[in-house]
C-alpha cells in the first residue's frame, strides 16, 4: 500500500510575497516625506490648517481660546496612530450632549452647580490635533461654531480655571458687577 512519506513541503509563495512586500513597505514609509493618508503632508493638504511647534504650544493656545471665548474644550477621544502619525486626538465643547459629566455641588457662595451644562442637542465645536513620530509639530483643525451662546452667557457652564478667575477679576475691575458676569440665583440666600 502507500508508504508513509513526508508530504512535499509546498512553499506558500503568496504568503511569502505578501510578507516580503509588507516588510519592504514598512521600511519605505518615512513619516517626514510620505504623502499617504494619515501623513503630515496629507493632513496639511486636507484641512489641518493650524500648526504649533509643540504640544506645549498647543496647550497654551487651547487655554487662551477657552478663556477668550468662555468655553470649555475637553479631551474627548484619542486614537493611537501608525508609522505615519503618533496620536489623533479630539477635544469637544463640554456642552455637547454626550459623554460623562461631573456635577458640581455648591460649597460656598463663590462656587455654583453646573447641573445643566449639557445642552439638549449636540454642539459642533471641536478641536482635532495630530502628532507625528518625526517632529514635535502638532497639526490641528478647529470648528469654532457653537450651537449655544458663548462668551459671558456661557461662563456659568464652564469649569473655573485660574485663568478664568483672572479674566473675571479683570471684568470686575472694568466696572462690571459679578452678578452680571455669572448669574447665580442661589447665592441670594447667602
Ligand atoms: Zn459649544
Amino acid at each position: 500500500m502507500s508508504s508513509i512519506t513526508s508530504p512535499p513541503v509546498v512553499r506558500d509563495d503568496t504568503t511569502a510575497n505578501l510578507s516580503q512586500i509588507g516588510q519592504a513597505h514598512a521600511i519605505l514609509i518615512d513619516p517626514a516625506t510620505s504623502r499617504l493618508l494619515g501623513s503630515i503632508t496629507y493632513d496639511r493638504e486636507h484641512g489641518f490648517n493650524l500648526e504649533w511647534d509643540s504640544k506645549e504650544a498647543f496647550k497654551d493656545w487651547l487655554d487662551n481660546e477657552q478663556t477668550a471665548q468662555s468655553i470649555e474644550l475637553r479631551p474627548s477621544k484619542i486614537e493611537r496612530g501608525s508609522a505615519l502619525y503618533t496620536t489623533n486626538q479630539i477635544f469637544r465643547c463640554a456642552r455637547n450632549g454626550t459623554g460623562g459629566l461631573k456635577l458640581y455641588q455648591k460649597k460656598t457662595t463663590r462656587e455654583w452647580k453646573i447641573e445643566s451644562k449639557r445642552i439638549a442637542g449636540s454642539c459642533p465645536s471641536l478641536v482635532q490635533i495630530k502628532t507625528y513620530p518625526h517632529t514635535s509639530v502638532v497639526l490641528g483643525k478647529y470648528i469654532s461654531n457653537h450651537s449655544h451662546a458663548i462668551g459671558m452667557e456661557n461662563l456659568k457652564f464652564i469649569r473655573m480655571r485660574d485663568s478664568t478667575c483672572e479674566m473675571i477679576a479683570r471684568m470686575v475691575r472694568y466696572g462690571k458687577n459679578d452678578k452680571d458676569i455669572v448669574s447665580d440665583p442661589s447665592s441670594d440666600n447667602n
